[in-house]
């Protein structure tokens, strides 16, 4: 047995509902501009090619419930609501009609970035990553096993605000349905249980500062709750 010169942290273990079992992270994939009202206030049009992503570093992730430094490098802290898809099992070149199957359970989430960082890499093409995969970036609610949630369409997603609410849609406003994510990123991944895929923000994103709280719902899912700190 080799021993390991610098002990890596523990990966991080999401509950679940009515489950004694955690569930550990392995990837976490993120889909950008995955609601039309999101992608025009981005100045962006919806491009129905095929879907695009971004990653988060699995050590980024942290749990719903936590009060979180404002990070370093920003003026445009922004919050994103996001409905987030926990897999069990795994797949390789997917069709739609099976994806779901690979489906464990579901979460609420928050793609939290650095948006001022995202929009000097856009126009300079440039990765996303100092935008979005930072300390802290990721956030979760515990899990609801799939079958006690049903299939994602009607249900409403919400983000409050310091009890205000701004952003607000269902999840049937998707351009592309999970079933669709699914089977395009299993065109590009093996994808595996423990990996998240959080499936776009609607519209309505901004900014939040020091003493903010965020309070995201997504029908008959636990809560993400989020309070923002001073910076570290
Ligand atoms: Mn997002």
């Amino acid at each position: 047995m080799t021993h390991i010169l610098f002990p890596l942290p523990d990966p991080v273990l999401v509950p679940v509902r009515g489950e004694t079992a955690a569930y550990a992270v392995r990837r976490i994939f993120c889909v950008g501009r995955n609601y039309a009202d999101h992608a025009r206030e981005m100045g962006a049009e919806v491009d129905r090619e095929a879907p695009f992503y971004f990653t988060k570093s699995p050590a980024h992730l942290t749990l719903s419930g936590a009060t979180i430094p404002y990070p370093p490098g920003t003026a445009d802290f922004q919050h994103e609501m996001e409905f987030v898809a926990a897999l069990g099992g795994a797949g390789f070149r997917v069709p739609a009609e099976h994806a779901m199957a690979l489906v464990y359970g579901y979460g609420a989430g928050l793609d939290m970035t650095r948006r001022d960082l995202q929009g000097v890499a856009k126009d300079k093409r440039r990765p996303w990553d100092t935008g979005k995969d930072f300390e802290n970036g990721a956030i979760l609610a515990p899990l609801t096993r799939a079958a006690d949630f049903g299939t994602p369409g009607p249900q409403s997603i919400t983000l409050r605000l310091n009890g205000n609410i701004v952003q607000q849609a269902h999840l049937g406003d998707m351009v592309w349905s999970l079933p669709e994510i699914i089977a395009h990123l299993s065109t590009l991944y093996h994808l595996a249980p423990g990996d998240l895929i959080y499936t776009g923000t609607p519209a309505g994103v901004g900014p939040v500062g020091p003493g903010d709280r965020l309070l995201g719902e997504v029908a008959g899912l636990d809560p993400v709750e989020l309070a923002i700190g001073p910076a570290a």
